[in-house]
Protein backbone atom coordinates (compact mmCIF):
# COMPACT_ATOMS: atom_id res chain seq x y z
CA UNK A 1 0.00 0.00 0.00
CA UNK A 2 1.51 3.85 -1.30
CA UNK A 3 1.75 5.75 2.00
CA UNK A 4 -0.55 9.14 2.20
CA UNK A 5 2.65 11.25 2.45
CA UNK A 6 3.27 10.00 -1.32
CA UNK A 7 -0.13 10.23 -2.41
CA UNK A 8 -0.32 13.61 -1.32
CA UNK A 9 2.72 14.15 -3.96
CA UNK A 10 1.21 12.33 -6.51
CA UNK A 11 -2.52 12.37 -6.56
CA UNK A 12 -2.84 11.62 -10.13
CA UNK A 13 -2.03 7.87 -9.20
CA UNK A 14 -4.36 5.12 -9.10
CA UNK A 15 -3.36 4.28 -5.14
CA UNK A 16 -4.95 8.03 -5.04
CA UNK A 17 -8.33 6.97 -6.59
CA UNK A 18 -8.12 4.02 -4.38
CA UNK A 19 -6.87 5.20 -1.41
CA UNK A 20 -10.17 7.56 -1.92
CA UNK A 21 -12.36 4.86 -2.52
CA UNK A 22 -11.39 2.67 0.02
CA UNK A 23 -11.96 4.82 2.88
CA UNK A 24 -15.61 5.98 1.49
CA UNK A 25 -15.02 9.56 0.87
CA UNK A 26 -17.46 10.46 -1.41
CA UNK A 27 -16.94 13.62 -4.07
CA UNK A 28 -20.63 15.09 -2.35
CA UNK A 29 -18.45 15.46 0.68
CA UNK A 30 -15.51 16.69 -1.00
CA UNK A 31 -17.58 19.40 -2.45
CA UNK A 32 -19.61 20.36 0.60
CA UNK A 33 -18.65 18.41 4.24
CA UNK A 34 -17.13 21.75 6.22
CA UNK A 35 -14.37 18.83 7.43
CA UNK A 36 -13.22 19.21 3.66
CA UNK A 37 -13.06 22.98 3.75
CA UNK A 38 -9.17 23.20 3.50
CA UNK A 39 -9.29 20.66 0.49
CA UNK A 40 -11.56 23.19 -1.22
CA UNK A 41 -9.62 26.09 -0.55
CA UNK A 42 -6.20 24.15 -1.14
CA UNK A 43 -7.86 23.10 -4.24
CA UNK A 44 -8.49 27.11 -5.58
CA UNK A 45 -5.14 28.04 -4.43
CA UNK A 46 -3.80 25.19 -6.74
CA UNK A 47 -5.37 27.02 -9.36
CA UNK A 48 -4.43 30.60 -8.21
CA UNK A 49 -0.86 29.79 -8.40
CA UNK A 50 -1.28 27.87 -11.27
CA UNK A 51 -1.71 30.79 -13.59
CA UNK A 52 -0.20 33.55 -11.14
CA UNK A 53 3.38 31.67 -10.82
CA UNK A 54 3.29 28.63 -13.54
CA UNK A 55 3.03 26.06 -10.23
CA UNK A 56 0.48 24.79 -7.85
CA UNK A 57 2.65 25.50 -5.06
CA UNK A 58 3.52 23.69 -1.97
CA UNK A 59 2.19 23.56 1.49
CA UNK A 60 3.53 22.43 4.79
CA UNK A 61 2.79 19.10 6.64
CA UNK A 62 2.38 18.69 10.46
CA UNK A 63 -0.04 16.07 10.14
CA UNK A 64 -1.82 12.92 8.19
CA UNK A 65 -4.93 15.47 7.54
CA UNK A 66 -2.58 17.54 5.88
CA UNK A 67 -1.75 15.50 3.63
CA UNK A 68 -5.44 14.21 2.86
CA UNK A 69 -6.70 17.77 1.97
CA UNK A 70 -3.80 18.30 -0.51
CA UNK A 71 -4.41 14.84 -2.05
CA UNK A 72 -8.27 16.05 -2.50
CA UNK A 73 -7.51 19.16 -3.19
CA UNK A 74 -6.54 17.98 -6.68
CA UNK A 75 -9.39 16.54 -8.11
CA UNK A 76 -11.04 19.48 -6.32
CA UNK A 77 -8.85 22.06 -8.70
CA UNK A 78 -9.17 19.88 -11.80
CA UNK A 79 -13.38 20.29 -11.73
CA UNK A 80 -12.85 24.00 -11.08
CA UNK A 81 -10.46 24.09 -14.01
CA UNK A 82 -13.28 22.70 -16.26
CA UNK A 83 -15.87 24.69 -15.41
CA UNK A 84 -13.82 27.69 -15.83
CA UNK A 85 -13.73 26.78 -19.49
CA UNK A 86 -10.87 28.83 -21.01
CA UNK A 87 -8.35 26.52 -23.15
CA UNK A 88 -5.25 28.67 -22.33
CA UNK A 89 -6.56 28.61 -18.43
CA UNK A 90 -6.48 24.86 -18.66
CA UNK A 91 -3.56 24.41 -20.26
CA UNK A 92 -1.52 26.49 -18.00
CA UNK A 93 -3.51 24.82 -15.37
CA UNK A 94 -2.03 21.20 -16.36
CA UNK A 95 1.36 22.16 -16.56
CA UNK A 96 1.44 23.77 -13.31
CA UNK A 97 0.44 20.57 -12.15
CA UNK A 98 3.12 18.34 -14.51
CA UNK A 99 5.78 20.72 -13.39
CA UNK A 100 5.11 20.13 -9.28
CA UNK A 101 4.96 16.32 -9.90
CA UNK A 102 8.20 16.84 -11.75
CA UNK A 103 9.52 18.40 -8.67
CA UNK A 104 8.85 15.63 -6.48
CA UNK A 105 9.60 12.72 -9.26
CA UNK A 106 13.45 13.66 -9.66
CA UNK A 107 14.12 13.23 -6.05
CA UNK A 108 12.90 9.68 -6.45
CA UNK A 109 14.59 6.32 -6.77
CA UNK A 110 14.50 3.97 -9.94
CA UNK A 111 11.70 1.92 -9.25
CA UNK A 112 8.92 3.71 -8.21
CA UNK A 113 9.80 5.95 -11.38
CA UNK A 114 9.23 2.85 -13.37
CA UNK A 115 5.59 2.05 -11.47
CA UNK A 116 4.71 5.67 -12.36
CA UNK A 117 5.70 5.14 -16.06
CA UNK A 118 3.52 1.58 -15.97
CA UNK A 119 0.48 4.16 -15.18
CA UNK A 120 1.19 6.23 -18.52
CA UNK A 121 1.85 3.04 -20.26
CA UNK A 122 5.59 4.27 -20.98
CA UNK A 123 7.19 1.00 -22.67
CA UNK A 124 10.53 1.69 -20.37
CA UNK A 125 13.24 -0.94 -20.02
CA UNK A 126 15.91 -1.44 -17.43
CA UNK A 127 18.92 -3.55 -18.64
CA UNK A 128 19.39 -6.28 -16.05
CA UNK A 129 23.48 -6.42 -16.54
CA UNK A 130 23.72 -2.37 -16.59
CA UNK A 131 20.79 -1.07 -14.74
CA UNK A 132 20.19 1.29 -17.46
CA UNK A 133 17.48 2.62 -18.72
CA UNK A 134 15.63 2.89 -22.04
CA UNK A 135 11.98 3.40 -23.51
CA UNK A 136 10.40 2.40 -26.42
CA UNK A 137 11.19 5.31 -29.71
CA UNK A 138 7.40 5.93 -30.05
CA UNK A 139 6.64 6.84 -26.29
CA UNK A 140 9.88 9.32 -26.48
CA UNK A 141 9.04 10.94 -29.23
CA UNK A 142 5.18 11.40 -27.86
CA UNK A 143 6.86 13.08 -25.28
CA UNK A 144 10.25 14.37 -25.49
CA UNK A 145 10.17 18.14 -25.23
CA UNK A 146 12.23 17.41 -28.35
CA UNK A 147 12.18 21.60 -29.07
CA UNK A 148 15.45 21.47 -27.31
CA UNK A 149 18.74 19.96 -28.64
CA UNK A 150 19.20 17.56 -25.69
CA UNK A 151 16.13 15.52 -26.35
CA UNK A 152 16.73 15.37 -30.23
CA UNK A 153 16.85 11.71 -31.62
CA UNK A 154 20.04 12.64 -32.94
CA UNK A 155 21.59 13.56 -30.50
CA UNK A 156 20.64 10.21 -28.32
CA UNK A 157 21.80 6.58 -28.28
CA UNK A 158 19.41 3.86 -29.99
CA UNK A 159 19.51 0.54 -29.70
CA UNK A 160 17.00 -1.87 -31.28
CA UNK A 161 14.01 0.94 -31.16
CA UNK A 162 14.54 2.05 -27.41
CA UNK A 163 16.46 4.85 -26.45
CA UNK A 164 18.60 5.14 -23.41
CA UNK A 165 17.77 7.07 -20.68
CA UNK A 166 18.78 8.37 -17.41
CA UNK A 167 16.20 8.32 -14.43
CA UNK A 168 15.75 12.34 -14.61
CA UNK A 169 15.19 12.20 -18.20
CA UNK A 170 12.51 9.53 -17.00
CA UNK A 171 11.16 11.80 -14.52
CA UNK A 172 11.20 14.49 -17.22
CA UNK A 173 9.16 12.66 -19.64
CA UNK A 174 6.46 11.52 -16.80
CA UNK A 175 5.68 14.89 -16.92
CA UNK A 176 4.91 15.26 -19.93
CA UNK A 177 2.58 12.55 -20.61
CA UNK A 178 0.99 13.95 -17.22
CA UNK A 179 0.70 17.16 -18.65
CA UNK A 180 -0.90 15.51 -22.19
CA UNK A 181 -3.34 13.23 -19.77
CA UNK A 182 -4.56 16.21 -17.61
CA UNK A 183 -4.63 18.38 -20.82
CA UNK A 184 -7.10 15.62 -22.44
CA UNK A 185 -8.90 15.27 -19.18
CA UNK A 186 -10.00 18.66 -19.24
CA UNK A 187 -11.03 18.65 -22.56
CA UNK A 188 -13.09 15.96 -22.41
CA UNK A 189 -15.37 16.60 -19.09
CA UNK A 190 -18.26 18.24 -18.97
CA UNK A 191 -18.40 21.23 -15.68
CA UNK A 192 -20.16 19.76 -13.14
CA UNK A 193 -23.75 21.86 -11.90
CA UNK A 194 -22.96 21.37 -8.55
CA UNK A 195 -19.18 22.39 -8.91
CA UNK A 196 -20.25 25.73 -10.94
CA UNK A 197 -22.50 26.59 -7.95
CA UNK A 198 -20.40 26.16 -5.13
CA UNK A 199 -17.09 27.90 -6.88
CA UNK A 200 -19.29 30.11 -8.78
CA UNK A 201 -17.38 33.42 -7.55
CA UNK A 202 -13.65 31.43 -7.55
CA UNK A 203 -14.91 30.44 -11.22
CA UNK A 204 -15.85 34.35 -12.11
CA UNK A 205 -12.97 35.85 -10.65
CA UNK A 206 -10.39 33.39 -12.36
CA UNK A 207 -12.14 33.62 -15.62
CA UNK A 208 -11.99 37.29 -15.69
CA UNK A 209 -7.76 37.56 -14.46
CA UNK A 210 -7.75 35.30 -17.21
CA UNK A 211 -9.36 37.44 -19.97
CA UNK A 212 -7.99 40.73 -18.64
CA UNK A 213 -4.34 38.90 -19.09
CA UNK A 214 -5.22 38.22 -22.54
CA UNK A 215 -6.43 41.90 -23.31
CA UNK A 216 -2.99 42.93 -21.66
CA UNK A 217 -0.95 40.55 -23.68
CA UNK A 218 -3.07 41.31 -27.16
CA UNK A 219 -2.72 44.86 -26.55
CA UNK A 220 0.44 44.88 -27.14
CA UNK A 221 1.58 45.67 -30.89
CA UNK A 222 3.90 43.13 -31.86
CA UNK A 223 5.59 44.97 -35.10
CA UNK A 224 3.59 45.46 -38.37
CA UNK A 225 2.22 41.45 -38.31
CA UNK A 226 -1.43 41.03 -39.00
CA UNK A 227 -2.42 37.52 -37.22
CA UNK A 228 -5.40 37.31 -39.38
CA UNK A 229 -2.90 37.57 -42.97
CA UNK A 230 -1.33 34.49 -41.73
CA UNK A 231 -1.07 31.47 -43.73
CA UNK A 232 -2.75 28.51 -42.13
CA UNK A 233 0.79 26.75 -41.38
CA UNK A 234 1.85 29.74 -39.33
CA UNK A 235 -1.15 30.21 -37.87
CA UNK A 236 -1.04 26.55 -36.84
CA UNK A 237 1.99 26.91 -35.25
CA UNK A 238 1.82 30.04 -33.58
CA UNK A 239 -1.24 28.49 -31.90
CA UNK A 240 -0.15 25.35 -30.76
CA UNK A 241 2.90 27.08 -28.81
CA UNK A 242 0.59 29.19 -27.33
CA UNK A 243 -1.79 27.03 -25.69
CA UNK A 244 1.60 25.11 -24.49
CA UNK A 245 1.52 22.07 -26.80
CA UNK A 246 4.72 20.44 -27.82
CA UNK A 247 5.69 21.93 -31.16
CA UNK A 248 8.78 19.84 -33.35
CA UNK A 249 11.58 22.53 -33.59
CA UNK A 250 10.98 22.92 -37.47
CA UNK A 251 7.85 23.86 -36.77
CA UNK A 252 9.28 26.63 -34.20
CA UNK A 253 12.11 27.22 -36.37
CA UNK A 254 9.77 27.35 -39.84
CA UNK A 255 7.83 30.46 -37.71
CA UNK A 256 10.56 32.20 -36.10
CA UNK A 257 12.37 32.78 -39.47
CA UNK A 258 9.25 33.51 -41.04
CA UNK A 259 8.60 36.42 -38.52
CA UNK A 260 11.99 37.83 -38.78
CA UNK A 261 11.61 37.74 -42.61
CA UNK A 262 8.51 39.89 -41.93
CA UNK A 263 10.95 42.50 -39.59
CA UNK A 264 9.34 41.09 -36.55
CA UNK A 265 12.77 41.63 -34.31
CA UNK A 266 13.75 39.25 -31.66
CA UNK A 267 11.86 40.75 -28.75
CA UNK A 268 8.64 41.19 -30.77
CA UNK A 269 8.87 37.47 -31.76
CA UNK A 270 9.79 36.12 -28.09
CA UNK A 271 6.27 38.44 -26.61
CA UNK A 272 4.26 36.33 -28.97
CA UNK A 273 5.83 32.92 -27.47
CA UNK A 274 5.92 34.76 -23.98
CA UNK A 275 1.81 34.05 -24.17
CA UNK A 276 2.79 30.00 -24.21
CA UNK A 277 1.65 28.97 -20.83
CA UNK A 278 5.24 26.47 -20.65
CA UNK A 279 7.28 30.01 -21.21
CA UNK A 280 10.83 29.62 -20.50
CA UNK A 281 12.43 33.27 -21.63
CA UNK A 282 16.04 32.26 -21.33
CA UNK A 283 15.83 29.24 -23.61
CA UNK A 284 13.66 30.60 -26.01
CA UNK A 285 15.22 33.80 -26.26
CA UNK A 286 18.19 31.77 -26.77
CA UNK A 287 16.70 29.87 -29.67
CA UNK A 288 14.96 32.98 -31.05
CA UNK A 289 18.33 34.91 -31.37
CA UNK A 290 20.17 31.88 -32.85
CA UNK A 291 17.53 32.03 -35.63
CA UNK A 292 17.31 35.15 -36.56
CA UNK A 293 21.33 35.66 -36.71
CA UNK A 294 21.34 37.94 -33.50
CA UNK A 295 23.63 35.45 -31.65
CA UNK A 296 25.12 33.43 -34.71
CA UNK A 297 26.68 34.18 -38.10
CA UNK A 298 23.80 33.20 -39.93
CA UNK A 299 19.95 34.52 -40.32
CA UNK A 300 17.59 31.90 -41.50
CA UNK A 301 14.90 32.06 -44.29
CA UNK A 302 12.00 30.49 -44.26
CA UNK A 303 11.00 27.28 -45.56
CA UNK A 304 8.90 27.25 -48.65
CA UNK A 305 6.10 25.19 -48.89
CA UNK A 306 7.33 21.57 -50.55
CA UNK A 307 9.99 21.88 -47.46
CA UNK A 308 6.80 22.36 -45.08
CA UNK A 309 5.42 19.61 -46.35
CA UNK A 310 8.34 17.28 -45.93
CA UNK A 311 8.26 17.80 -42.68
CA UNK A 312 5.07 17.41 -42.11
CA UNK A 313 4.10 20.99 -40.55
CA UNK A 314 1.79 22.11 -43.29
CA UNK A 315 -1.89 20.87 -42.45
CA UNK A 316 -3.08 19.64 -45.06
CA UNK A 317 -6.64 19.59 -44.26
CA UNK A 318 -6.43 23.39 -43.80
CA UNK A 319 -4.94 24.56 -46.64
CA UNK A 320 -7.03 27.28 -49.06
CA UNK A 321 -7.39 28.29 -51.77
CA UNK A 322 -4.48 30.53 -51.93
CA UNK A 323 -2.29 27.99 -50.58
CA UNK A 324 -2.92 26.17 -53.82
CA UNK A 325 -1.62 28.74 -55.81
CA UNK A 326 1.55 29.09 -53.55
CA UNK A 327 4.93 28.13 -53.09
CA UNK A 328 5.94 30.20 -50.25
CA UNK A 329 4.08 31.01 -46.77
CA UNK A 330 5.63 34.57 -47.27
CA UNK A 331 4.17 34.65 -50.61
CA UNK A 332 0.98 33.99 -49.00
CA UNK A 333 1.35 36.63 -46.49
CA UNK A 334 2.05 39.19 -49.15
CA UNK A 335 -0.49 38.26 -51.41
CA UNK A 336 -2.88 39.00 -48.17
CA UNK A 337 -1.63 42.39 -47.81
CA UNK A 338 -2.00 43.19 -51.26
CA UNK A 339 -5.66 42.29 -51.47
CA UNK A 340 -6.68 44.12 -48.60
CA UNK A 341 -4.98 47.01 -50.00
CA UNK A 342 -7.13 46.89 -53.38
S1 LIG B 1 0.52 25.43 -48.62
FE1 LIG B 1 2.25 26.64 -47.97
S2 LIG B 1 1.39 28.50 -47.15
FE2 LIG B 1 -0.29 27.04 -47.27
S3 LIG B 1 -0.33 26.09 -45.27
FE3 LIG B 1 0.97 24.80 -46.54
S4 LIG B 1 3.03 25.54 -46.20
FE4 LIG B 1 1.65 27.09 -45.45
Amino acid sequence: MVELTTLSKYPFLNASKKYVKDNNILIEEILEDPLYERARLIGVERLDNAFKKSEVGNRSFASETDHLMELLSYPIARMIAVCIDDNFFKRRYAHAESLHAHKHLINEKTPFLLNVSKEFKLNVKQSQDTNKLSIYFIDYLRNAPTRYKEWKMINREVNNGYINITPKDLARLIQEALRNRINNELDNKKCNKNVNKIFSNDIKRIYNTVIMHRKKTEAVPIGKLDTKKLPPCMKEILSSIQAGENVPHMGRFALVAFLNSLKLNSNEILKLFSRAPDFEEERTRYQIEHITGDISSTKYTPPGCEKMRTYGICPSEKIDDLCKKTRHPLSYYKVRWKQEKK
